[in-house]
């Protein structure tokens, strides 16, 4: 029998890389961390069962986003619906449907729109092949709308729980941009451009005063929210530059010598990577932590940047082992360290690396902390059981900004251990504490010692909980003060104060705080001038401890939070009332694995 030869050619097979928008985002959001991407395409590709294998499990994103998200969505789309015609699509219709994706009934709603009619698609999934891609993803909303010539305007917005609208989110739409043209291109409907926008809930009402341009355009915002959608929530920004977005597609994605291309064909452990504050918000978070300390990678070493790390690969030292052996440590006698006598230390080259170091130590950006990573790689390897010598403390990095205080210096300082917690869904401050330590005689007594620590009496959701927080803690915090505070050498009621922060961000979130009430709370001006005044010539005012741990101390763990210290300089979280490390053990403490 003859064959007959098939009419048009049979269709192409489906591309097997598949990625979504999502990814992409999330990618951006991960300082473009490639090792994001390689094992996010390979998850894709292949499913998680990589990470089982493994012996890790993917981290979860915290319920306490997911569910603001939701609870912002719902609020629009109940909005929308009351003020235009919607379809919701969901998994239910899907499944019920027996569709895997939405791309028909968008394309029919947009087909059916006759002049005049608008029509908001909430959650429609859409899926895309473009160059070479399987792109799929849900739109939080396409609003479609036919004009008296005929004309179909499409605006496409994501709805984010956020701040501010983030370069992330622009990137977002302007994927789905891509995927909706596509789609219309193949079911054939002509349409005019396609609007992108990110629909954002917006900072907390604040009493800091705005600069007229933002309070503008803050107010046009609201307003587009408003004609496009009927939402009095949130803000709509309109993506003004929709070009420099669709051409970033391209060049991460779709493009011929994308990001994502290049990525995917790169061997795995040549994909660059680096442990930061970053990977707190990683889906492989475990993988890359026992990753790294299989392979014993740099990134373990606390405080190294990423430029240092580089640079020490390109001159062959990939692991801490490696780096920690590039020197020894030799003894030369003594020395009064604040008050303490430590051996006397300097690092050489260790026999045949003589040249090497010479070469490292004039590299840029390395050279100039050569000595500071060799010590920290030995204190790790120490740790890690390793027969090195290692000291506890960074060498050469002069004193710290804690405040001295003896019988003579500063015999009755105060030290005020301050806590701030800040609240990123509404941008306000729920938790503040303090830990109040008077001196006398420059020796701490039990006695002159106070906590105040105070919970906002709910989600800080409105401006008033915030200001309550605020006086009750000032208030209970000043008492604390006056009562721990020894008389001064001639007996009047003086004493010096000192804040100690955590970070700089707990010292930024109180200040802000501050600002927003400024103009309510009787202290708060007061109190932000103090913390703000340039400090006395012989001490700063305020210390913040994770400077003084990063130039001070040589602690070999590379998260070196509040928790992880104090832990590892035997603080039991566990003994009180209140077993903290078990109740907190998921993220807060399980930095050592
Ligand atoms: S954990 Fe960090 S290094 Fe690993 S993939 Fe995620 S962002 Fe990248």
């Amino acid at each position: 029998m003859q064959s007959v030869e098939p009419p048009f050619p049979p269709p192409a097979p489906p591309p097997t890389r598949q990625i979504s928008p999502t990814d992409v985002s999330q990618f951006i959001r991960l300082d473009q961390c490639e090792r994001y991407l390689r094992l996010r395409l390979k998850e894709r590709t292949e499913g998680s069962g990589f990470l089982r294998d493994y012996g890790v499990a993917p981290q979860a994103i915290p319920p306490l986003l997911t569910r603001s998200g939701a609870t912002f969505e719902t609020t629009v789309e109940r909005a929308v619906s009351q003020h235009f015609a919607t379809i919701k699509f969901g998994t239910e219709e899907r499944r019920a449907a027996r569709r895997d994706d939405d791309n028909l009934p968008v394309a029919a709603a947009a087909r059916d729109l006759p002049p005049g009619g608008i029509v908001v698609l909430l959650q429609p999934r859409l899926q895309a092949d473009l160059a070479g891609w399987r792109v799929r993803g849900d739109v939080d909303i396409l609003r479609l709308e036919r004009d008296a010539d005929g004309v179909l305007h499409a605006l496409i917005a994501d709805i984010k729980s956020s701040t501010a609208a983030k370069v992330e989110h622009r990137l977002q739409v302007a994927f789905y941009h891509d995927m909706l043209a596509a789609i219309f291109a193949r079911e054939g409907i002509a349409h005019g451009p396609i609007t992108l926008a990110v629909l954002y809930r917006g900072p907390a009402a604040t009493t800091i005063t705005m600069g007229a341009g933002e309070a503008a355009r803050q107010e046009v915002q609201r307003a587009e929210a408003e004609r496009w959608f009927g939402t009095g929530d949130g803000f709509l920004e309109v993506v003004d530059d929709p070009d420099a977005y669709l051409g970033a597609v391209r060049d991460l994605v779709t493009g011929p010598h994308s990001t994502a291309r290049r990525v995917i064909q790169t061997e795995f452990d040549d994909v660059p990577f680096h442990l930061t504050y970053k990977c707190d918000g990683c889906l492989y978070n475990e993988f890359c932590m026992k990753r790294s300390a299989e392979t014993d990678d740099l990134s373990l070493l606390p405080h190294l940047t990423e430029q240092d790390k580089r640079g020490l690969q390109r001159a062959g030292i990939t692991t801490v082992r490696d780096l920690a052996a590039l020197k020894d440590l030799r003894g030369v006698g003594h020395v009064n360290a604040g008050g303490e006598v430590q051996e006397r230390t300097t690092l050489v080259p260790a026999p045949g690396r003589e040249a090497e170091s010479r070469r490292l130590a004039a590299t840029w950006p390395v050279g100039q902390r050569l000595d500071e990573l060799v010590h920290r790689a030995r204190r790790y390897r120490r740790w890690k059981k390793d027969d090195v010598a290692a000291l506890t403390y960074i060498p050469s990095k002069g004193y710290g900004s804690l405040p001295y205080s003896d019988a003579t210096q500063n015999p009755n300082l105060v030290r005020v251990y301050v806590d701030a917690q800040h609240d990123y869904l509404h941008d306000r401050l729920y938790l503040l504490g303090a830990l109040v330590a008077g001196s006398e005689g420059g020796a701490e007594p039990p006695g002159r010692r106070r906590s105040v620590v105070r919970l906002s009496d709910g989600p800080p959701d409105s401006s008033e909980r915030e200001e309550r927080l605020l006086i009750d803690w000032i208030a209970a915090t000043l008492r604390a003060i006056a009562e721990v505070a020894a008389p001064d050498e001639e007996g009047r009621p003086r004493a010096p104060i000192h804040l100690v922060f955590v970070d700089g961000f707990a010292q930024r979130v109180l200040l802000e705080g501050l600002a927003r009430h400024a103009g309510t709370i009787l202290g708060a001006t007061a109190l932000y001038d103090f913390m703000t005044q340039i400090a006395a010539f012989d001490s700063p005012l305020s210390s913040f401890l994770d400077r003084e741990v990063r130039d001070q101390k040589n602690y070999p763990m590379v998260c070196q939070s509040l928790q992880a210290v104090a832990a590892f300089l035997g603080f039991d979280w566990n003994a009180g009332e209140v077993p903290y490390r078990d109740l907190f053990r998921a993220r807060l403490f399980d930095f050592w694995g």
